[in-house]
């Protein structure tokens, strides 16, 4: 997710001619010292979830039970906010997290000073968002409203950038189409769904495009659409597409002073115990037990906070099994991909005047946004987005094919030959504990499968995260609105 929910925000960008420089290529790639997968660094240091390890509480494991009144499994967003209100509340609480740090899927890297947003970089619709406030408590800054924010939009194909009226007129003609879709979608059969990209595909507008203008479009598409769910339009629910409720409005807000400041000022001194790999929940009316290897708690009730990709992975057992209309909801949502490559240089090549650069190239699916890292965190590095079957793919891939793959395209953007200093490349879909970026429903899925899994499942388990919320999924506010929201439900029933 990138600058998702901003299309209306687009149409209010200058373009123009985009800026040149030329130097030589050399890359050091980085050293993570998360355990993370999502780095540039092989991947297999991680510890792999996907066994269904079964540890029973039998004499001779390691009974960790420290009279807790709940256990929350990660320390995410919606793990933290779950804790911070269940301990306002006078209970006591211990998180287990299997990486070596907080805040999941906000990820704020360090390695090149300024904190690098790996994961989560923006404050979503910050109107009315809690977030915002919580930021400034944290002393978390951000960035001016992106609404006042610059764009460069190139089209790599016709070797130009479009002025401001053509790009406007282009942004204007995609939410025209997905407007009508919208409308179209409310007097459709709910039994008849079709994916997003067939109904387009339907729509007259959208038939009488000639080839060059179908590229441009479908790479606006890829930004307001691929990158906003993790998948293409073929693969998301027309119906779907727009369900789902809006808690605030507003533009976004670009963080800048490290995400995980929020998550780690929730957290205060909550007890957590990093790289603590859960395998397995036992829950009766009496309470629960969850192993991590041979170790195991005991408590009255426990929150999961683990991705939708971790859950369908079935990378934990429950005992017993999670009722079927759990597993049947779980099976109605998936888990979609945005991946980012970020590249340092030796020196700022592009034009600084603006703070997005909108590609077009060949592949309309492939390489469409660049954030340059300069102005907001001084370091001169570039952030490019890949979503979808495209990022998926892109994750099969070594560094030295991504590097080049993106090189390629600077080069055809910017007509630059750059000195890489370093590289960071995100792989999600490989991270054991996310599985994927965030969650979308498919074609045939339902937005009440989100519903469903935000009921308790007994007065002992609960869901929590951004996949378990019909309100803003698939955000950090989201996420931290249902670990609120489910912390609650403990506290009536407990
Ligand atoms: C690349 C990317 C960009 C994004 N951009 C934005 C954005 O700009 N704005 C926005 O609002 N949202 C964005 N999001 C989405 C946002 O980051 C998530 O919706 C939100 O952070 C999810 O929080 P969560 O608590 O539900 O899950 P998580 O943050 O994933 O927390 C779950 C925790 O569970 C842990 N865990 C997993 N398995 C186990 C196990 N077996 N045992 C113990 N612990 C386990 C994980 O390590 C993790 O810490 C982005 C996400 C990604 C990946």
């Amino acid at each position: 997710m990138n600058q998702r929910r901003q299309f209306g925000r687009l149409l209010l960008h200058s373009l123009i001619l985009a800026s040149c420089g030329s130097a030589a290529t050399t890359t050091t790639t980085t050293t993570d010292t998360n355990t993370d997968t999502t780095t540039n660094t092989d991947t297999t240091t991680n510890t792999d979830t996907t066994t269904n390890t079964t540890t029973p509480l039998k004499s001779g494991s390691t009974n960790d039970a420290t009279a807790v009144d709940v256990l929350i499994i990660g320390a995410g967003m919606a793990g933290v906010a779950a804790a911070s209100t269940l301990r306002a509340a006078g209970k006591t609480v211990l998180i287990l997290e299997a990486r070596n740090r907080i805040g999941g899927r906000m990820w704020s890297w360090r390695n090149w000073g300024a904190p690098v947003e790996l994961g989560a970089n923006w404050i979503e619709t910050s109107k009315g968002n809690p977030l915002v406030k919580l930021a400034k408590d944290a002393g978390v800054a951000t960035h001016a409203d992106p609404e006042e924010a610059d764009e460069l939009f190139i089209d790599t194909v016709e070797g130009r950038s479009l002025s401001e009226s053509e790009a406007e007129e282009l942004y204007d003609q995609i939410e025209s189409m997905l407007d009508a879709l919208i409308d179209a979608a409310e007097e459709r059969d709910p039994d008849q769904d079709t994916s997003l990209r067939d109904a387009l595909n339907d729509l007259p507008a959208y038939k009488k495009l000639d080839d060059n203008r179908r590229r441009l479009i479908e790479s606006v598409l890829t930004q307001v659409v691929s990158d906003e769910f993790g998948a293409e339009a073929d693969k998301l629910s027309w119906l779907g597409y727009d369900a789902g409720e809006a808690a605030y409005s507003g533009g976004n807000q670009f963080v800048i002073g490290g995400y995980d400041g929020i998550p780690t000022m929730l957290a205060g001194d909550t007890p957590i115990e990093y790289e603590t790999i859960v395998d397995k929940i036992s829950w009766n009316n009496d309470g629960v037990q969850v192993s991590a290897g041979d170790r195991v708690w005991e408590a009255n009730a426990v929150i999961v906070t683990v991705p939708l990709g971790v859950l369908k992975a079935q990378s934990i057992a429950f005992e017993p099994a999670l009722p079927a209309k759990y597993t049947d909801a779980l099976a109605q949502l998936e888990m979609g991909l945005l991946d980012r490559c970020v590249m340092k240089f030796d020196e700022v090549f592009w034009d600084t005047e603006y703070t997005t650069f909108s590609v077009a190239g060949p592949d309309p699916a492939a390489w469409y946004q660049f954030v340059p890292l300069n102005g907001p965190l001084g370091i001169p590095a570039l952030a490019a987005f890949n979503s979808g079957s495209k990022a998926w793919d892109l994750e099969t891939k070594s560094d030295d094919e991504i590097k080049a793959e993106m090189l390629a395209v600077i080069k055809a953007a910017f007509d630059a030959e750059p000195t890489v200093v370093d590289m960071v490349i995100t792989r999600w879909g490989q991270d054991p504990f996310a599985r994927g970026a965030y969650s979308y429903v498919p074609v045939g899925g339902s937005i009440d499968a989100r519903n469903q899994l935000a009921e308790p499942v007994s007065d002992q388990l609960y869901l929590a995260g951004e996949a378990y919320t019909n309100t803003d999924p698939s955000s950090v506010h989201g996420a931290y609105n249902s670990g609120i929201a489910t912390a609650k439900q403990v506290l009536e029933r407990l």
